[in-house]
């Protein structure tokens, strides 16, 4: 057996400095069920993956009390698999995507609760609306029409970089058009909108000085 220890004494360590209001999301994505296991039992109770099928396999392995986050690029076509049970999916990236979570959400008889992903790093790969395209969505209220999504924030990655002042204007620049979305879409009392998922291994602290409430670590816990 693999000594897995060093999994719940980072888990301890994180969760032990992190203030109030913010929540580790501990990415378990490409680590064994094991591992997720060492994680839950040191009282880990958030798990993220990037895959619709890892995601559904780990579920239906590990304990029923996990939240599992969904944080990759999700097709229309895996909805289905995660619908029934996903706590929150991070990275919506188009209103077609919102559409058809909603009819997923529908025929769960469930609200799905949901994340805009903001694409604000400077690489080309990234997913996310840009700031303008996630105003206008939201400024064309058809997403009102939407009973079983919930819209609870924004998600987003910095760029990879060892320029930290850039990533803290990033991470800035995401918690300024969270509070501008907040104020402008979302002050009616009827949504919550309070969830900023930002920050990875390398680069939590400044997301967390920046806003952020949930913060998504993988390699700082899960690797050697
Ligand atoms: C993999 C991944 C993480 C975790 O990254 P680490 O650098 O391993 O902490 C966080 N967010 C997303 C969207 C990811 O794909």
């Amino acid at each position: 057996m693999r000594d897995n220890s060093y999994i719940g004494e980072r888990i301890k360590r994180i969760n032990a400095a992190l203030p109030d209001g913010v929540t580790l999301i501990a990415v378990s994505k490409y680590h064994p069920t094991e591992s997720v296991q060492a994680a839950y039992e040191a009282g880990q109770r958030d798990f993220g993956e990037s895959k619709a099928q890892d995601l559904v396999k780990k579920q239906q392995e590990l304990p029923a009390d996990i939240r599992w986050h969904f944080i990759g690029h999700l097709q229309s076509n895996k909805i289905k698999y995660i619908a029934p049970f996903v706590h929150l999916i991070h990275s919506i990236d188009s209103y077609r995507l919102l559409q058809e979570i909603d009819r997923h959400g529908a025929k769960n008889g469930r609200r799905i609760p949901c994340l805009l992903q903001i694409h604000i790093a400077k690489e080309e790969t990234k997913f996310g609306f840009t700031p303008d395209e996630c105003i206008s969505m939201l400024q064309d209220s058809a997403w009102r029409t939407l009973q079983n999504i919930e819209i609870r924030g924004v998600m987003c990655m910095a760029s990879n970089t060892d320029d930290v002042e850039q990533v803290r204007e990033e991470f800035a620049a995401v918690h300024r058009l969270f509070l501008e979305m907040k104020e402008r879409f979302f002050n009616d009392g009827e949504n919550r909108f309070d969830i900023m998922s930002a920050g990875m291994s390398d680069d939590y602290p400044i997301a967390m000085e920046n806003g952020s409430t949930h913060i998504r670590i993988g390699s700082g816990i899960f690797c050697e």
